[in-house]
């Protein structure tokens, strides 16, 4: 969808789980942390002191403790990320109804409807938001501004932490222009090294190139790359209610791993994230699909249901391993992991609350039926009750 203002916003939570960590213990604040498990053996999520020690994700804790000896390793907190992630969009949802919760950090926002004059109005309400989501929830984010996704979410990832980039409606591909082609979503560093070696460095010597040449870099998916390169897109801003049916959550590797183990632990990772996000929306999912890809894009999905569908992790651990097996075919290190539930079914408590909510309309719809034989006027002051959840 393309706007006449910069409407659509990403927000990208900064260093998320290390932050929601800290927004408990603000005396680490500025101090080198990490989330993650000694016995799991994996950086999460790495504060910005820290990654400027060289720490990243997802490194071996030991590693991390070699090359950062003062690092301050903080384990992972049960419930925490999936909670602060419903309060970070539930603040965003107080500013349009067009929230698309991406991942358990990062989503976008389409302001479109909101009706502003202009950018600047626009601009000083995201600004309002960002400087709420610290003053609440204590969560540094940042955020792009851009009149598509791909621009705005490009923007968000460019000036980190507490980033707040605005790229004016016919800018984009000046905006573009002077950055390396891995800020491209898609293009990883293997690629960006092969694109290097044909001497494109930068996403205007995409659009600086003819046709044939970017037919013979590119092969069939050139056209799609140039448009990419001039910052076009046309996807829109899928609200929570399109996007209901699973959640999901994936990773993408600074490195490529090879190590099924370390790939097993990120994927139960996942889990650990996502359910209590689904318990928090009082859902249960009956299905798990393992995503895996390599650094030349092709990827192998798998996916196994349950006999019942749940809100706990347990039952899930189990299936981890054979799925990956089964994604992961080829004996070649990953670029990316994903985790996905589907199989979405009200969970009991949302059931209960339902039918305590049909229980009162049911009364309700009783009393204005004993008003209405008593006069029309009683039933239409009364009336607008009926549609409220009570
Ligand atoms: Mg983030």
């Amino acid at each position: 969808m393309t706007h006449r203002l910069p409407a659509i916003v990403h927000l990208d939570a900064d260093a998320f789980f290390v932050s929601c960590e800290l927004a408990l213990r603000p005396e680490l604040r500025g101090k080198k942390c990490a989330v993650g498990g000694r016995e799991r053996g994996i950086i999460s999520s790495a504060s910005y002191e820290a990654r400027a020690c060289g720490v990243y994700t997802p490194m071996p804790t030991q590693r991390a403790l070699k090359i950062c000896p003062d690092l301050i390793m903080l384990p992972h907190t049960s419930g925490l990320y999936g909670r602060m992630s419903g309060r970070m969009f539930d603040v965003c949802e107080t500013l349009t109804p067009l929230v698309q919760r991406n991942s358990i950090d990062e989503g976008y926002l389409d302001l479109g409807p909101c009706g502003f004059a202009d950018g600047a109005a626009l601009e000083t309400r995201v600004r309002g938001l960002q400087a709420r989501l610290w003053d609440e929830l204590q969560l540094p984010v940042s955020f792009g501004l851009a009149r598509n996704k791909l621009v705005a979410q490009i923007a968000s990832k460019l000036r980190k932490p507490r980033g707040f980039i605005v790229v004016p409606p016919g800018t984009e591909e000046a905006f573009l222009a002077p950055l390396a082609v891995g800020k491209l979503p898609g293009i990883g560093a293997k690629t960006e090294a092969a694109l290097n070696a044909r001497g494109v460095k930068l996403i205007g010597d995409i659009t600086a190139r003819g046709e044939d040449e970017l037919q013979s870099i590119f092969g069939d998916g050139w056209r799609e790359m140039l448009a990419t390169a001039r910052g076009e897109d046309e996807r829109e801003v899928h609200t929570e209610h399109d996007d209901a049916k699973s959640y999901s959550q994936q990773e993408t590797f600074g490195a490529d791993i090879g190590d099924f183990t370390a790939i097993e632990r990120v994927a139960k990772r996942m889990i650990d994230e996502l359910l209590p996000k689904i318990r928090e929306d009082g859902k249960r999912v009956r299905t798990i699909t393992v995503k895996v890809r390599y650094p030349d894009f092709t990827q192998e999905t798998h996916g196994r249901s349950l006999a019942e569908a749940t809100d706990l992790e347990a039952p899930f651990y189990p299936l981890v391993a054979p799925l990956l097996r089964a994604a992961w075919g080829k004996p070649r290190p990953l670029r990316l992991v994903s985790v996905r539930f589907s199989g979405v079914e009200e969970g009991a408590r949302q059931l209960e609350m339902f039918a305590q909510a049909d229980e009162k309309r049911r009364r309700l719809a009783g009393v204005l039926d004993r008003l209405n034989d008593g006069g029309r006027a009683a039933v239409v002051r009364h009336g607008h009750q009926l549609g409220s959840p009570g």
